[in-house]
């Protein structure tokens, strides 16, 4: 389905910018030159969520957190809440990227669970799959991130984003070939139907933006590293 509005979303990761509502002000202008085709969506780590959030609205960005914890609250030291993300102005919380699943060992059933937390309070959830280059290299990343599609979806929901993003690729300046993402992402939409959006992420810049945002169900992007000055993001969301 290519007539999924375009998402662009930046993940900040802990990149605590000092020059956070500077870049939000920069993006604002560049975007107010013409009107983008695609959604914005920023996800600062937590701590700037709130003071983020009034400047993004106003620009007509959304904002939303990096991951949350599949309570809504209790004693759990040092964890986030989705009902805390919603509550400083959060409308979207990315959950199971790979970075979670390898640092803090997320598994699928957590992702799930998470994603009902997020979906209970009005979150809609970017879920994350992908595969490692072992796994690609040996014939399996159709298999694996079907494998975490299966696991990692809430049963009975319809109000969800996917990200696939190759590990191999996230960081790293690699891009699978255009095939290569046209064949997962079409895995993945016969699994999730035609409504749900289908971001890809791993090294999208502003330089190879507009031909990844082409292929056949590509709704949108999740970018790291580009996303953290206004500028380069900015390069990426006029290519959608
Ligand atoms: P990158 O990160 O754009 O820096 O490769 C992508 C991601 O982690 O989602």
């Amino acid at each position: 389905m290519d007539d999924i509005r375009k998402l662009i979303v930046g993940n900040w990761k802990m990149h605590g910018l000092k020059s956070a509502l500077d870049e939000v002000d920069r993006l604002a202008e560049l975007c107010s030159r013409g009107e983008p085709k695609a959604d914005i969506l920023i996800c600062p780590p937590a701590t700037l969520l709130s003071e983020m959030a009034g400047p993004c609205r106003d620009a007509g960005f959304f904002v939303g957190g990096q991951t949350c914890h599949h309570r809504l609250k209790g004693a759990y030291t040092g964890e986030i809440s989705a009902e805390m993300l919603k509550d400083a102005g959060a409308t979207h919380v990315i959950l199971g990227h790979s970075e979670r699943r390898l640092y803090n060992g997320e598994t699928n059933e957590q992702v799930k669970a998470k994603a009902e937390a997020a979906l209970s309070v009005g979150l809609i959830p970017i879920i994350c799959i992908g595969e490692t280059r072992t796994e690609r290299d040996s014939g399996q990343a159709v298999a694996v991130v079907s494998q975490f599609l299966a696991g990692s979806i809430p049963d009975e929901i319809d109000d969800f984003i996917i990200s696939y993003e190759p590990l191999w690729a996230i960081g790293t300046g690699l891009v699978p070939t255009p095939g290569e993402i046209a064949e997962i992402h079409m895995a993945i939409r016969q699994r999730v139907g035609g409504d749900i959006p289908i971001l890809y992420g791993g090294s999208v810049k502003p330089d190879n933006a507009g031909r990844i945002l082409s292929i056949a169900n590509v709704n949108g992007a999740l970018v790291g590293g580009a996303s953290l000055k206004a500028d380069d993001f900015y390069g990426i969301i006029k290519s959608a």
